[in-house]
């Protein structure tokens, strides 16, 4: 799989990328491809037609295409959460009518949570379901649903009437696009290509809707898409790391390439080194982290939160500062529309904001170490 999609990014997405994104088109048969190569129901059990493989294989797969274009690695994500909220969470009945399809390509899934008023604090939920004949009723609105025009599934997070806490609604897509279920795109600065939605649902009738895990679900919405969010985190470390990889790159292509001065090259001069030197070690140092959170996650450690938590604000912390770096190197051949390092500088601050904005992880993670001090004494 990784050889192939190597293979891809070279020969098909680093080439088209600059249009791709100037146009915002992921094209179809892209997606059709990973689909072949089975890079969104990787993570499907093996008695479900898939291939388990683990979130730490994943890793040079999801980098790998980050390199060609974090739009990829995006789009291929919310599926693997639909995986494994499916594995952890659903009834059987649920697991075998939908995760056969996520393993052979047929089923890409969303997975929503945001709304207008509620991102991080999802005690603001405003989504409500109610059941009713053969399905659920639906009022309410969700925003940046990645795949939410076409993908033919949706993991959203709603109250059931009568409920205090949330559930997890598995919402196939029959109806969207109607007067009950309206669909708009979101018009984005980067992260192109990936269909961003948002949807209004006015007592929308929602056949085949139903709670993640049946009646043992309820309420427990929040607590479940969290918990998956740990393999959504090393996703879009990923795309960081992937971030970075370029800017390196296309660093280390100013230092090689640039003549300053009388026979020198860019490169050859100390604050280059010093600035390419700390390229590197950023580079070894976040990759280092997202395996050790993707191996956390693999083993149900429970640190594998945590992990992936830190992982994904190093990863995106550093891809935007990498970026920065590298475009000081490049100068004015950073700064027109269709160079690689423009487009960078649109992409990377996505992977701060996706899977949880870095400021408010912050604070989640800072009181959890302080709790956990205060209860020790
Ligand atoms: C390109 C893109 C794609 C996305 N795709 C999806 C998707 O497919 N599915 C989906 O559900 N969502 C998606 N999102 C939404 C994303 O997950 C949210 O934007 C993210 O969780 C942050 O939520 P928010 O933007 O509402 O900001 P908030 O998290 O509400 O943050 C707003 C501000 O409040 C601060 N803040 C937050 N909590 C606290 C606190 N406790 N104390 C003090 N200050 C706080 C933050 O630091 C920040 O400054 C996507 C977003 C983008 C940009």
């Amino acid at each position: 799989m990784l050889e192939a999609v190597r293979r891809l990014v070279d020969e098909v997405v680093l080439p088209s990328v600059e249009r791709w994104d100037r146009d915002d088109e992921l094209p179809d048969e892209v997606l059709k491809r990973l689909a072949e190569l089975g890079v969104p129901g990787a993570l499907v059990p093996e008695q479900y037609g898939g291939r388990a493989l683990p979130v730490s294989a994943m890793v040079d797969v999801w980098r790998t295409l980050a390199q060609g274009w974090i739009s990829l690695t995006g789009a291929v994500n919310t599926t693997a959460l639909a995986t494994e909220l499916l594995v952890r969470y659903g009834t059987e009945t649920q697991r075998e009518r939908w995760l056969p399809g996520i393993a052979t390509g047929e089923v890409w899934s969303s997975f929503s949570i945001t709304e207008p008023g509620a991102g991080s604090d999802l005690s603001r939920i405003e989504t409500w379901v109610e059941p009713a004949e053969e399905g659920l009723l639906v009022t309410g609105r969700k925003r940046w649903i990645a795949g939410g025009f076409s993908f033919p599934l949706a993991f959203m997070l709603a109250t059931v009437k009568g409920q205090l806490r949330p559930s997890c609604i598995l919402l196939p897509s029959e109806g969207r696009g109607s007067a009950t279920w309206t669909v708009e795109p979101l018009d984005k600065l980067g992260y192109r290509g990936v269909e961003s939605a948002a949807w209004v649902f006015d007592a929308h009738h929602a056949p085949g809707g139903e709670v993640l895990g049946g009646e043992a679900g309820m309420g427990q919405g929040a607590r479940q898409m969290l918990d998956v969010l740990a393999v959504g985190r090393v996703n879009v470390a990923c795309r960081g790391l992937g971030v970075i990889d370029r800017a390196l790159k296309c660093a280390l292509d100013e230092a090689t390439e640039r003549g300053i001065g009388r026979g020198t090259l860019l490169g050859d001069h100390s604050h280059t080194q010093l600035r390419i030197g700390e390229l590197r070690g950023r580079q070894l140092v976040v990759e280092a982290a997202i395996r050790a959170a993707a191996e956390a996650v693999d083993r149900g450690g429970e640190d594998a939160a945590a992990r992936a938590t830190a992982a994904k604000i190093m990863a995106s912390e550093s891809a935007v500062w990498a970026v920065e770096l590298a475009s000081r190197l490049a100068a004015s051949r950073s700064y027109t529309g269709d160079t690689e390092l423009a487009r960078l500088r649109r992409d990377a601050p996505q992977t701060q904001i996706g899977e949880g904005a870095n400021d408010a992880l912050l604070i989640a993670a800072g009181k959890a170490v302080i709790k956990e001090r205060k209860a020790s004494r």
